[in-house]
């Protein structure tokens, strides 16, 4: 009875609300699913457990943050700072520190136990993310914080900021924008993900992670129906 009712909860709470500009978590995204989601394609609903993942990925970030404001070593200039709104993309910064007069924007993130585990460097689109954040916030270094999820471990990765890069990325949304959305044609599949689903000839259990649990998938196959007719 208590679990119905707190998933309706959940469910009542969600929002799939079109997007209506590019946010930064869409760095290192595939382009489709950037695609799909602003120009209003039905999508998988969220079930209540995943929202209930995003939601403790939330309490994550204010137990950090409150670490954070406790540390006298670190001043924390500002919490959840919100980009530039002119800008071609959107997003909000956790924070932006200062330790021994050096300032540093910084980025917690979330990951299960069997990620967190294996990973060496921080993941593509968590640079990429970082990256923007030290471009539109003219912070010249950053930090990536990550939770184990199952044990509570930190890991931080410190990266410099990289003007070549972000460049690049933004060009990639810009391209995105200009050949795609104002156009009203759907973008390829990325060269990576469509090497690796060819690759996976059709068995499901081999496609790529980001198409298994994509939210779009299905308006995705239908596209590609399309192109095969
Ligand atoms: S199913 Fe894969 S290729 Fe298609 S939109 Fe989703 S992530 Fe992109």
């Amino acid at each position: 009875m208590l679990i119905e009712l707190i998933d309706k909860y959940y469910e009542d709470r969600r929002e799939e609300r079109n997007q209506e500009h590019f946010y930064i978590s869409d760095a290192g995204k595939c382009q489709r699913v950037v695609y799909f989601s602003m120009k209003g394609y039905p999508r998988k609903e969220k079930e209540a457990r995943v929202l209930r993942i995003f939601d403790r990925g939330d309490i994550t970030h204010q137990r950090l943050m409150r670490a954070l404001f406790g540390i006298s070593k670190i001043r924390v200039i500002a919490s959840e700072i919100d980009m530039p709104s002119k800008e071609i993309i959107h997003g909000r910064a956790d924070a932006i520190i200062s330790i021994e007069d050096k300032l540093y924007v910084v980025d917690f993130k979330s990951m299960n136990d069997f990620k967190f585990q294996k990973m060496e460097v921080p993941e593509p689109s968590h640079q990429q993310q970082l990256q923007l954040y030290m471009h539109y916030f003219k912070v010249p270094q950053g930090i990536i914080l990550y939770e184990n999820k199952n044990t509570q471990a930190l890991k931080e990765f410190e990266l410099k900021y990289n003007y070549k890069l972000c460049k690049k990325i933004i060009s990639d949304f810009e391209s995105l924008k200009e050949q795609y959305l104002d156009q009203d044609i759907v973008p390829p599949i990325p060269l990576e993900l469509k090497k690796a689903r060819e690759g996976a000839n059709n068995n499901e259990g081999k496609f790529p992670w980001e198409c298994r649990y994509c939210d779009f998938r299905k308006e995705c196959d239908k596209v590609e129906e399309g192109t095969k007719k």
